[in-house]
């Protein structure tokens, strides 16, 4: 089972120079967060973290897939999600709100926890529209039964709109 705890990453202990971190993110790293966009997926993600005096700059790069649903045919399929981002953080006496890219820590912090965002780098790259032809390996055929449902669902839809309510003519008249 997945927790928070295991992307709490204690930098005070690391030397200057670069640590690399990796971790394979199965269906448990998502059901650490309540309403989870992404229920299932299995994702390698990769850290580079470079530590300087007062600064550090973490580089996520992730790479794998995510089971989410065709905007199409509502079928579940793989699909290939792919990134890589850049944060820096930085030790400062009076921390400022972040501002995106740059973290503001006070002295005293000791960890950063880097689970929002390895979940946000993999939820920022599912686009906006997808299908089952992103399938990961090779495109998948949409479910043809649930196209032929839905085909028939749109022509109800067609046949109640072309029954005109008689106030819309009404107002079709006033308009002419
Ligand atoms: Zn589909």
């Amino acid at each position: 089972m997945d927790s928070l705890k295991n992307y709490d990453i204690d930098f005070v202990k690391l030397k200057f120079g670069q640590h690399s971190f990796d971790y394979e993110i199965d269906d448990s790293f998502f059901s650490v967060k309540d309403h989870s966009l992404v229920k299932q997926g299995n994702v390698n993600v990769h850290l580079l973290i470079d530590k300087k005096d007062r600064l550090m700059n973490f580089t996520f790069s992730i790479e794998g897939i995510v089971i989410t649903e065709c905007d199409v045919c509502l079928d579940s399929f793989d699909l290939p999600v792919k990134g890589t981002e850049s944060i820096v953080i930085k030790i400062v006496e009076e921390p400022l709100e972040s501002d995106g890219e740059i973290i503001y820590l006070g002295p005293n912090a000791v960890s950063f926890n880097v689970y929002d965002h390895i979940y946000e780098i993999i939820c920022t790259n599912i686009p906006m529209t997808k299908t089952c032809k992103d399938n990961a390996g090779k495109p998948k055929a949409c479910n043809p039964e649930m196209l032929k449902f839905l085909s028939e669902e749109d022509d109800t839809s067609t046949n109640f709109e072309q029954q005109t309510d008689p106030r819309w003519d009404k107002l079709k008249n006033i308009k002419e």
